[in-house]
């Protein structure tokens, strides 16, 4: 009898970030932004508000200490367009920039709009405690984060 083969080896330790930069995972919307070493996207999870945003390095780094200062203004220059679009195409009475990094260990910056009409419980750090029935339809998270990426193509380099 033939010795048994090798146990297959064990997955490489995957990053979700990673993922969705080679494209094997997709956020609602897919990539919407890629340039200059940074990417957005939907964020890749259930979402109580239309248009959330993620905004990341392609690069593994743990976190925005990691960034070089043309890499670290070029995020933060990312993040205000982003924060005006979702008040100006979607409506947002106001956005949030969050980044806390204990979950996702890639580099990543939350820019969440809020809406006149976001329930109280949802607003500030409670939006990252939205309950599954809190989640909006996939459709509409898609729709909303295809409408930002339109915006951005359009909006091209301005600041
Ligand atoms: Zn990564």
């Amino acid at each position: 009898m033939p010795p048994a083969p090798p146990p297959p080896a064990p997955p490489p330790p995957s990053c979700l970030e990673c993922e969705i930069v080679a494209g094997r995972v997709r956020p609602p919307g897919g990539v919407l932004w890629r340039r200059d070493g940074l990417v957005v996207h939907a964020v890749a999870a259930p979402t109580p508000v239309r248009g959330w945003l993620v905004i990341a390095p392609e690069r593994h780094v743990r976190a925005v200490y990691d960034l070089d200062d043309a890499e670290t203004a070029r995020l933060a220059t990312l993040a205000r367009r982003l924060m005006r679009l979702q008040r100006e195409v979607l409506g947002a009475a106001h956005a949030y920039q969050v980044a806390i990094g204990e979950v996702l260990r890639h580099a990543h910056v939350h820019v969440i709009p809020r809406y006149d009409d976001t329930p109280e419980r949802l607003r500030g750090p409670r939006v990252f405690l939205a309950e599954p029935g809190d989640a909006l339809p996939e459709r509409e998270a898609e729709a909303a984060a295809t409408e930002l990426a339109r915006a951005l193509a359009v909006d091209g380099h301005r600041g």
